[in-house]
Formats: structure tokens, C-alpha cells, sequence
């Protein structure tokens, strides 16, 4: 027989969100005020890169509220869920991918 261990992440393990530069590798680390103020419709600062300026939500050439507003709506809606989290009567998780097939190890709080 072979057990397999599942990794969850709830709602309120999350604090923040990081965004990197799949180029230059410079990172923001976005939580409470500064995701309200990144998230809004008329914040420009995850169209490109801090660092090197390479595009990040707004590719240049396609229409600049395409990737930029989903990317929005999806950070939005996760501050929305985890608000009201509390007053939900089921908890939501993430499944996350297991060590063995994860790259990752600094993650030691799981
Ligand atoms: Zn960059």
C-alpha cells in the first residue's frame, strides 16, 4: 500500500502575494493596502516590470486592459474570499503540487 500526503493552503494562509519578473527576477511582494492600490482599474504599476521593464500584464501590441484586468479581478477576488472567509461555512484550499514533484523547498510551513 502507498500513502500520499496532500499539501493544502487555506485562505487565511495567505498574506500576500509575489509577483516576479520571469526575466530580471526582481520581485514585488503585494498584501492590504498596497493590493488595494495595485488593484485598481486605473493603477498602471504591474503593466511592466519596475526593474527592467519588460511587460508583465500589458504586453505591448495587444489590448492594454486584456491580461492587466484579469490579473486584477483575480487578486480582487481573492481579498473578497478571504474577507469573508470567516462567515463561510466550508473552508476553501488550495491544493499545492507535492514536494516530490515541487522544485520548491523554501517553503517549510506546511
Ligand atoms: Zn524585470
Amino acid at each position: 500500500m502507498t500513502s500520499q500526503t496532500k499539501t493544502f493552503i487555506e485562505m487565511e494562509d495567505i498574506i500576500g502575494i509575489q509577483i516576479e519578473c520571469k526575466k530580471c527576477h526582481a520581485s514585488l511582494l503585494i498584501s492590504g493596502d498596497t493590493m488595494r492600490s495595485l488593484t485598481d482599474a486605473h493603477n498602471d504599476a504591474l503593466y511592466r516590470c519596475p526593474s527592467c521593464q519588460s511587460d508583465w500584464t500589458a504586453p505591448l501590441g495587444t489590448t492594454m486592459a486584456g491580461y492587466d484586468d484579469e490579473v486584477k479581478k483575480f487578486m480582487r477576488t481573492l481579498e473578497k474570499v478571504r474577507n469573508i472567509n470567516e462567515r463561510l461555512g466550508c473552508q476553501i484550499r488550495f491544493e499545492l503540487k507535492s514536494e516530490s514533484s515541487s522544485a520548491r523547498a523554501s517553503d517549510s510551513k506546511v
